[in-house]
């Protein structure tokens, strides 16, 4: 394996070297489960995906491990105004988020811990952080004191003096007060009246946000291991304050390398729900295939920013998204490519002839592209020519007398087979996946596959009773509604474009 990463804690890209030959253990910050999962969402976890994807593809091990964060101030706030408890919530989310993973092809994490399944764990750390003089309790809160611990700021490369209070937008007024310094942060908080609570040996109440990932981390991957993910927004203060608890509590450094992740952005802001734009996983899939979105995840470098837009209608309602719609002709490209060569007749299929260099080199400059930093954009333009390749095997297999050499088509199909195992794309069933894509297009030309196949049959008794006007009107009639017809010795079939 050589695979380099840009690491934020020493600010360059470096050498990913697990601490254990041939096994990676890596952590990436879960969903806080109070609401579906946006495009924002689904750009990240492909990314980590994407990243587990390449290190098994190089033979190595990969242990995996995303939390869902089930206990939260924010999941609290929208189960009052759903009805629900805040665990039938979150349940209810988390089993929404998995199933948006999964449609997005984002393959499940080897370890999924809840916070609600690791209170133990949580409250013997912060038992830890106590006794070692790492923490305070205050008022029935705990709070980590960071003047206790010389590292802090080491991640996000600031001063204790500039840190911004409050930054995690958790915390409130009478918190602060509670606090020796105001950059300490709450490891437990003090639960209200019908909030829920756990016992603990400072009272009722419930972990902070930040000591949940340090518990559960080091149960599944140890007190020190080789990597952690997340967006960017969590640098500080949640990385940060990550990094404090856990060093503090072990005494031993807690991660090797920091991968962070840039947002997907509109109208130079970072998506989210509280900025209103905000559009989730399902409402994008409604539209365009989940594989588009996947795809639109990998057009920029993963630490840039994505931007994404869409249109309105007359009534401002959404109507389209431009970047996906893009993404989704790129995808459709990968399946047309695939339709073609699958549909070479074998009398066109030579035993001799060279294989075309980009269709050989293909696979190796897919993993080498991701080596690097993971640059998914030089994948996909690495992606691009190799499909351009493969389709030129295809044009030469349709010319008179033309033929392709057997060992282009399996050096093709290796390139494919790269590809979904790679950047998990283009690995669906051919035929289903280019079937959904024309039954809604159909749908949204206000068509059905059976009124296009009912006017194909017009045609085809119009021809035959030699009243080509009629033929061609109807032809005409098809493609002013954006339908393209293709005859061939075997009969017409049509697609939208
Ligand atoms: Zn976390």
């Amino acid at each position: 394996m050589s695979l380099s990463l840009y690491n934020t804690l020493t600010q360059r890209k470096e050498p990913f070297v697990p601490a254990e030959p041939g096994h990676a253990r890596i952590y990436v910050c879960g969903p806080t489960v109070q609401d579906t999962a946006h495009v924002g969402h689904a750009r990240c976890y492909t990314i980590y995906d994407v990243l587990v994807r390449h290190l098994r593809a190089s033979g190595v091990r990969v242990t995996y491990v995303r939390n869902v964060t089930d206990v939260d101030d924010k999941i609290i706030r929208k189960a009052s105004e759903t009805g629900e408890t805040p665990r039938e919530l979150s349940a209810r989310v988390a089993q929404a988020w998995r199933e948006d993973m999964a449609r997005l092809g984002n393959a499940p994490p080897d370890v999924e811990p809840c916070v609600s399944d690791h209170l133990g764990e949580i409250i013997a750390m912060i038992e830890k952080l106590v006794a070692k003089g790492a923490a305070y309790p205050s008022a029935g809160d705990v709070y980590f004191r960071v003047s206790a611990f010389a590292g802090y700021g080491k991640l996000s490369h600031r001063k204790l003096d500039d840190m911004v209070l409050g930054g995690s937008g958790r915390t409130n007024e009478e918190e602060e007060k509670r606090k020796e310094h105001p950059a300490d942060f709450a490891l437990w908080k003090k639960s209200a009246p019908g909030e829920p609570s756990w016992p603990s040996p400072w009272g009722d109440g419930r972990p902070g946000w930040h000591i949940e990932c340090s518990a559960m981390a080091s149960k599944y991957l140890g007190e020190s291991f080789d990597l952690h993910g997340g967006g960017l927004d969590l640098v500080f203060p949640h990385h940060e304050n990550e990094i404090a608890q856990s060093e503090a509590a072990s005494g031993k450094p807690f991660v090797t390398l920091w991968m962070h992740n840039g947002f997907v952005e509109s109208s130079k802001e970072k998506m989210s729900k509280s900025l209103g734009n905000f559009f989730s996983v399902r409402g994008v899939c409604e539209r365009h295939e989940a594989e588009a979105i996947r795809y639109y995840g990998m057009t920029v470098h993963y630490r840039s920013p994505l931007a994404f837009d869409w249109t309105l209608d007359e009534s401002d309602r959404v109507n389209g998204f431009p970047q996906i719609e893009e993404a989704e002709r790129r995808v459709e490209y990968v399946y047309r490519t695939r339709e073609r060569i699958a549909a070479i007749p074998a009398e066109r299929i030579a035993d001799d002839g060279a294989v075309p260099s980009e269709i050989s080199a293909y696979p190796k400059a897919l993993h080498d592209a991701l080596d690097d930093d993971l640059n998914m954009p030089i994948a996909l333009a690495a992606t691009s020519t190799f499909l351009k390749a493969v389709n030129e095997l295809a044009e030469q297999a349709s010319r008179k007398k033309g033929k392709v050499p057997r060992a282009a088509l399996a050096a093709a199909q290796k390139g494919f087979a790269a590809l979904a195992t790679e950047l998990g794309l283009g690995g669906d069933d051919v035929v289903a996946f280019l079937g959904r894509i024309r039954a809604r297009r159909t749908a949204a030309r206000g068509l059905t596959e059976a009124d296009v196949d009912r006017m194909i049959q017009e045609r085809i008794a119009a021809r035959a009773a030699k009243d080509f006007a009629k033929a061609d009107s109807v032809r005409q009639a098809l493609a002013d509604k954006g339908v393209e017809l293709m005859d061939s010795p075997s009969g017409t079939t049509w697609r939208i474009p």
